[in-house]
Order: C-alpha cells, then structure tokens, then sequence
C-alpha cells in the first residue's frame, strides 16, 4: 500500500497558516499600491505552460476539446497583461512531480504561486519588484508573527537591496551542475541566478538580443539551503521569434494554439514572475519540509486526500 501522509503537528501548522495570511495579505496589498489589479486564477485551459522539465499528464477532454489542468498562468499572463497594464493572481498550479521529488522538502504536486505580469517592463523592472516583495514581507512577518517565529525558533533576517546577481554560467563553472543547493546552502540573503541558457527554459523568456542563447531571465534563490522562490523574466513576445522557439523545443504548435492565435495578432513586450507561496512560507517558517505548511500537502509520489 501507498504510503499516507501523516496528520501534522498541529500547533506549527497553525503558525504556518497565520504567517501564509500574512503573507498573502502583505502581497495583495502592496501590489494594489503598485497599480496591479488582481485577476481570478485559471484552473484549466486548451494551454498551459509546458515547464521544462517531465511531469504526469492532466489533461481531458470536454466537449470534444483537450484541457490541461493549470501548471501556470503564464500564457494567459501574457495575454491579460495586453489590456489590463499590471496584474497579479493567486493561482493554484498542478504540476503531478515525478516521485524522486518527494524528498526534496520543497515540491508539491500542487501548490499557489502568486503570478505577476507587467505590460513594457524590463527584467530590472521585475527584479526591483520581487526584491522590494521580498524585504517588504520579511519585514513584515518580523513585524506581525512575533509570536509564531518566537515559538518556531526563527530569526529572519531582512535582506537589503539589490540582492546578488550571479550569472548561470559563472556559477555553473565555478559549482557544477548543483550549484544551485550548493549556493543556496552557502548563502546567507536571496540571490538571483540570471541569463539563463536558452536550452534550460520554455520558449516564453525571451532571449537576449545582446546575447545570443541566453535568456532575459531570473530564479530567485532563498539562503540557507531552502533553494528556487521564484522564476520570471522578460517574455518573447515577436510572433516569428515564438514560432522559431517553439520548434528548437520540438514542441507542436497545436498544443498552444489558442496562445499562437493571439499572439499572431501583435503583442506588446512584458515581464513578470511568479512566487510560490508555500516555498516562501517554509523558508519564513525554516521548515525542513514544504508539506510542514499546508493542512492537505500533495507530495508527489505520495497518496494525498
Ligand atoms: N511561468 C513561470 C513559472 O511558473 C513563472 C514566470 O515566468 O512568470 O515557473
Ligand atoms: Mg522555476
């Protein structure tokens, strides 16, 4: 038999879901005060982000058309953002994980990310953003979890800005192919890993025109071991430049028709990213394990009620 997930302790769930609020809160607000506007989120489409790495398909059909459950929001991020300038939305994505990540302590097969997405930005523009996010919410918990921290023996610290940016292939060469756990275990605030290679990401980041191969792109990395808080960056927004990037994926334009479609009418470039919020819980709660924040964790691998 499957092995069940445990009923958790529930005094440091508690703790977890007071901290989730205020974090959430934090967030709603301080991007209303940017001028972002909250969209509903999306729960399945005709398309959804192919990610670039293997997970379980959840699609179905209905009504003769093929639906995917929601691994993000980015396509419709992308084409949202056309007419509404700056939005943001609490969105529950599925992503069924393959089992050997069960033990990582920081996936689940569903989870929230907050998705943000900004008409003209630049991936600066987003990087200045999600760090004020990241202080302003830090500070913030300090602030209004006193009592939750104190109990969980947490001191966080708030990081100053700008945060470090390292670049994929510098520390690739200097820490091999883990030089993301091995960076995050060595560093003491959040780091940006930047410029992706264009063969490690889906062909919605844009590759940079000054730079052949590279992406104009971010993850965000959380110290003390607790790896990736966020992916983001500019977007390929050229209708001639997605076709090219969706073909060197080998991909099938079908499986994004809808996205193609309106792309093809003329987009205007954006950028944005997205935060997971349990990932961000558990680094603010110094969990060693994401399951730790939420009452009905998806492990993957796992059986889950
Ligand atoms: N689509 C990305 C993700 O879900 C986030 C983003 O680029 O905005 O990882
Ligand atoms: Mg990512």
């Amino acid at each position: 038999m499957k092995e069940v997930i445990e009923p958790l302790n529930r005094d440091t769930l508690r703790y977890a879901l007071r901290i989730n609020g205020t974090v959430r809160a934090y967030f709603s607000a301080f991007l209303r005060e940017q001028g972002y506007l909250e969209i509903p989120p999306v729960i399945y489409s005709t398309a959804t982000d192919p990610l670039n790495h293997p997970v379980f398909d959840t699609s179905f059909e209905y009504y003769g058309e093929k639906y995917s459950i929601t691994k993000s929001m980015i396509f419709h991020k992308q084409i949202a953002v056309q007419y509404l300038n700056k939005i943001f939305a609490f969105s529950p994505n599925v992503r069924l994980e393959t089992s050997d990540r069960a033990s990582t302590g920081r996936h689940l097969s569903e989870f929230t990310q907050i998705d943000i997405e900004c008409l003209k930005a630049s991936r600066d523009d987003m990087i200045s953003l999600a760090e004020d996010m990241i202080v302003g919410v830090i500070a913030e918990v300090k602030e209004k979890n006193k009592t939750e921290l104190n109990s969980l023996k947490r001191t966080l610290n708030v990081p100053k800005k700008p945060f470090v940016r390292i670049r994929y292939e510098d520390a690739f060469r200097e820490y091999g192919k883990q030089f993301e756990d091995l960076l995050s275990a060595k560093m003491t605030a959040p780091f940006w890993i930047i410029d992706i290679p264009i063969k490690e990401r889906e062909f919605y980041d844009r590759e940079d025109p000054n730079n052949e191969g590279f992406l104009l792109d971010m993850d965000l990395i959380y110290p003390e071991g607790f790896g990736e808080a966020s992916s983001g960056g500019e977007r390929e927004f050229e209708i001639e430049k997605i076709l090219k990037r969706v073909k060197l994926k080998g991909q099938s334009t079908d499986q994004f028709k809808w996205f193609i479609e309106a792309a093809s009418g003329g987009l205007l470039p954006s950028a944005g990213f997205g935060i997971g919020i349990e990932r961000l819980v558990r680094y603010l709660c110094g969990f060693p394990r994401i399951d730790m924040v939420t009452p009905f964790p998806k492990i993957p691998g796992k059986l889950s009620i």
